[in-house]
C-alpha cells in the first residue's frame, strides 16, 4: 500500500483485493510496519510477517480489558466455590477415566500425577471447553501497538507468529484470552515455546486440539517448575488456639519438626506426617479460616498463574478428584459462596424479576452484580452486589 502513488492506483488496488479482505487502519498499519524489523530479528520471516499481519485490524476492546480495574474484590470463598464445585469435580473424574491411559504415560514421563494435571486443566480451560474467544494475532497485535506494556506484548506477538510459522497450530485456530493465553493449558505464546510438548509425536505441539499434547504440556510445566512426585502440594491443618500467624506464609518455609513443636496437627487431629520437606503456613482468610501447610509443589502450581487463591483452587480440586471432601474448617463468613449451578440459578431468578443481565453463564459479572444490588435494596439486605447464599435463598423464597 505504501508504494501506491496516486489515488487512481489505490482505487485499482482496492478493486483488486478479494472482497473478504479487511483493510488495516493507517495508524495500526504504520505500527505493524514499524515492528517488522524486530519481528524479523526475533525469527519471524518477512513472508510470515506479511502473511500474518495482512488485513489485521486492531480490537480496542482488549485495551479496555488491559485497563479494567475491578472495583469488586471477590472473597476467596466465592472464588473457590465457583472453581471447585461438584460439577467440576464430576467432570474432572470423568476426564480422569476417559484419559487414564494418556495420563498414566504423562505421569511416567513427567512425574506429575493425573489428578493434579486434570485439576489444572479444569481450572485453566474447564477441561478444554473454555478456550477464549479472541483471535490471538489480533489481540496481541493490538496490545503491541496500544496501551501499557507494549514491549512485553510485542515479544508474545512475535512468539505467536513463530508458533504459526512452525506449523504447530493453524492460524485460524489460534484463539485465546484477550491477553494472549491460549489452548487447553492457557499458555502464553512464549510459555508454549519453552514448555509445550508434542506428546503424540506427530511433529506438532498442538495445545488447541490435541488433548494428549495439552496434558503432557501441563505436566511438563509443573515438572520444570520444580514438581516433586514424592511430595504433596500440602494439606489443611489445625492451629492451636491463639496461634500467631503473623510473618507466616507460603514463602516462610519451616521444617516439619518446627511445625510439630509449635503444636500444629492435621485438620483431622492426627499428627503431622514425617518425611516431608519444609512447608509454609497459608491462612488465606486470616487465622480463623482454613489453614494450610504448603510444600514446594504448591509453589510449582503457583508459578502457573502467580496467585495463591488460584494455586489453592487447583490444589483443592486435585484433592477432590482423589475423593477428598471440602475443607474441614469453614470460611469465616455467614454467607458462603455459590457453585456455578447456584450462580446460574441466581441469574435465572434475576431474569425472572425483570433484570437484563445478558446470558445465563454462571459468571456474576457487572450486570448481574448491578441487578443483585437492586434486589438487595428491595429485600432490605446489605447492598454489596455480591452473589452469595443469602441473596439466593431470599430470591428463591419469593
Ligand atoms: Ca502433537
Amino acid at each position: 500500500m505504501t508504494a501506491m502513488k496516486s489515488p487512481l492506483s489505490l482505487t485499482v488496488l482496492l478493486v483488486a483485493l478479494p472482497s473478504f479482505a479487511q483493510t488495516t487502519p493507517p495508524d495500526f498499519a504504520r505500527c505493524l510496519d514499524g515492528l517488522q524489523a524486530e519481528a524479523r530479528a526475533a525469527g519471524v520471516s518477512e513472508a510470515s510477517y506479511r502473511r500474518f499481519t495482512a488485513g489485521l485490524t486492531p480490537d480496542m476492546s482488549v485495551i479496555d480489558k488491559l485497563n479494567y480495574q475491578p472495583e469488586f474484590r471477590m472473597p476467596i470463598w466465592d472464588y473457590l466455590s465457583g472453581l471447585v464445585d461438584d460439577e467440576r469435580v464430576q467432570q474432572g473424574q470423568a476426564m480422569l477415566a476417559q484419559h487414564a491411559e494418556v495420563l498414566a504415560r504423562v505421569q511416567q514421563r513427567h512425574g506429575v500425577d493425573p489428578a493434579t494435571v486434570v485439576a489444572v486443566w479444569g481450572v485453566e480451560s474447564n477441561f478444554g471447553q473454555t478456550l477464549g474467544k479472541y483471535p490471538l494475532l489480533q489481540a496481541l497485535g493490538t496490545l503491541s501497538c496500544h496501551g501499557r506494556r507494549q514491549s512485553y506484548f510485542q515479544g508474545e506477538f512475535y512468539s505467536a507468529m513463530r508458533i504459526l510459522q512452525g506449523g504447530h497450530i493453524a492460524p485460524e485456530r489460534l484463539i485465546g484470552s484477550w491477553a494472549g493465553a491460549f489452548g487447553h493449558t492457557q499458555f502464553m505464546p512464549t510459555t508454549f515455546e519453552r514448555l509445550a510438548v508434542d506428546f503424540d509425536g506427530d511433529g506438532r505441539r498442538d495445545l488447541m486440539d490435541n488433548t494428549s499434547d495439552a496434558l503432557a504440556s501441563t505436566a511438563n510445566f509443573l515438572a520444570k517448575a520444580g514438581w516433586q512426585s514424592s511430595q504433596p502440594w500440602g494439606f489443611e491443618v489445625k492451629l492451636p488456639s491463639g496461634f500467631n500467624t503473623d510473618n507466616e506464609g507460603r514463602r516462610s518455609k519451616r521444617a516439619m519438626s518446627e511445625w510439630v513443636a509449635r503444636g500444629l496437627r492435621k485438620v483431622d487431629g492426627s499428627p503431622l506426617p514425617d518425611g516431608l520437606g519444609s512447608a509454609g503456613l497459608m491462612t488465606p482468610a486470616g487465622p480463623t479460616g482454613p489453614a494450610f501447610l504448603v510444600f514446594k509443589n504448591f509453589d510449582a502450581i503457583y508459578s502457573y498463574n502467580a496467585a495463591e487463591s488460584y494455586g489453592l483452587a487447583i490444589a483443592h480440586l486435585s484433592d477432590r478428584l482423589r475423593g477428598a471432601g471440602p475443607f474441614t474448617t469453614p470460611w469465616p463468613t455467614d454467607d458462603p459462596g455459590l457453585s456455578r449451578a447456584e450462580r446460574r440459578e441466581l441469574q435465572g431468578l434475576l431474569i425472572l424479576r425483570g433484570h437484563d443481565i445478558g446470558e445465563v453463564d454462571g459468571m456474576l459479572g457487572d450486570k448481574s452484580r448491578e441487578a443483585i444490588r437492586v434486589e438487595q435494596t428491595r429485600l432490605g439486605m446489605e447492598v454489596n452486589g455480591r452473589g452469595g447464599q443469602k441473596v439466593l435463598r431470599a430470591l428463591r423464597a419469593q
